[in-house]
């Protein structure tokens, strides 16, 4: 709530650094808060995040149980897409550290930016989502499991059960990862 490191400090009501488990294995990387966050100082808590709690749920996973966050900790003006140097000086700061002392086994990366964030190149999420790659991000090494934004969902019938495939697909994962059995 005292971060003035970037333009986003003067139009926020309230910081979203994220909540969950920090002895979370797996962590979910989101893009930026929206209206319903921004009020709450909670992620994922609008539309999208309803939709994410559905999601979790095919997973087999517990809101609880795991950490979700965003790349970017405070609403862009309009909803629109957190600039390059927002995304640069808020991810250097607070989810490099949030990466570091959480050391997930997993991270599910929703959407291109948390994608691009996390991987450091461009990623056409329509062509890699349901993949799992090896992902070293801040020094710590875990897996990512890149998928849409839940919000695409709310556009179209078609991302939505493309996510809830790969929802699918990451409860079985996180089944085979016998380390994640608990
Ligand atoms: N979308 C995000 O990327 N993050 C949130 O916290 C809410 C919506």
């Amino acid at each position: 709530m005292a971060c003035t490191l970037c333009r986003l400090h003067r139009s926020r009501k309230n910081a979203v650094p994220g909540e969950g488990s920090l002895d979370a294995q797996v962590m979910f990387v989101g893009e930026a808060p929206g209206y319903n966050e921004d009020i709450q100082g909670k992620p994922f808590v609008g539309s999208a995040g309803k939709f994410l709690n559905v999601l979790l749920h095919i997973a087999g996973l517990r809101r609880e149980e795991v950490y979700i966050t965003s790349v970017a900790k405070c609403r862009p003006p309009q909803n629109r897409d957190p600039a390059d140097d927002e995304i640069e000086t808020c991810s250097m700061n607070y989810l490099q550290k949030q990466v570091v002392m959480i050391k997930p086994k997993l991270v599910v990366a929703l959407g291109r930016i948390a994608a691009r964030t996390l991987l450091g190149r461009h990623v056409v999420i329509g062509k890699e989502h349901g993949m799992l790659l090896d992902c070293t991000y801040a020094g710590t090494g875990f897996k990512l499991f890149l998928t849409y934004h839940p919000a695409a969902a709310l556009y179209g019938a078609e991302t939505k059960s493309k996510l809830q495939a790969d929802f699918r697909k990451l409860g079985s994962i996180l089944k085979s990862l016998t380390y994640l059995s608990h």
